[in-house]
């Protein structure tokens, strides 16, 4: 199998899983060299034909699977063959963790430029702003609102900020 060493990738492999889910996972997992049909992976899989059908479609939304109909000659039937491109993996993950580090940029941005109220009884957090329409006063039980830090969670974000950015290879 051309892509057995990426598929140890405890990365890849919960990458694959996010797309897939676990019913399609054996599909995912066990990318062919050449082309297959839908059948043949289900019989190979011992899998549900729709269960494979979905879990190729997914592959193949997310470029890492093409098709080709080729029609039977005795049957008329359409056949699909596909091709699997788990080359596409890296670049595919690499998307993934700037969108993720994106949202935690903009996370952190919003973390840091607002102050925060929280209503203890509730566990409920305020915005300043709503805080403040509210009188400093909780909405649902009126208890006080109290000022909140929020340095643990910037902390936390650096945290996953660091680790992501260490992964991505940005120094
Ligand atoms: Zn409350």
């Amino acid at each position: 199998m051309a892509f057995e060493g990426m598929l140890e990738d405890p990365v890849v492999q919960k990458y694959l899983h996010e797309l897939v889910g676990p019913k399609g996972m054996p599909v995912a997992a066990a990318p062919p060299d050449g082309e297959v049909t839908d059948e043949e992976l289900a019989e190979r899989l011992d899998l549900e034909l729709n269960d494979v059908r979905r879990a190729l479609f997914i592959l193949y939304e997310n470029d890492l699977a093409t098709y080709r109909r080729v029609r039977d000659e005795d049957s008329g039937w359409l056949t699909y063959l596909w091709t699997f491109h788990y080359e596409n993996v890296p670049a595919n993950l690499h998307d993934e963790m700037d969108r993720l580090r994106e949202a935690l940029e903009e996370r952190r941005e919003y973390e840091m430029n607002n102050e925060f109220y929280l209503c203890e009884v509730d566990s409920i957090r305020f915005e300043f702003d709503e805080a403040m329409d509210f009188g400093f006063e909780c909405p649902e039980c009126g208890s006080p609102l109290e000022a909140m830090g929020n340095d643990e969670m910037v902390e936390a974000i650096d945290e996953r900020l660091d680790a992501l950015e260490s992964e991505l290879g940005i120094v």
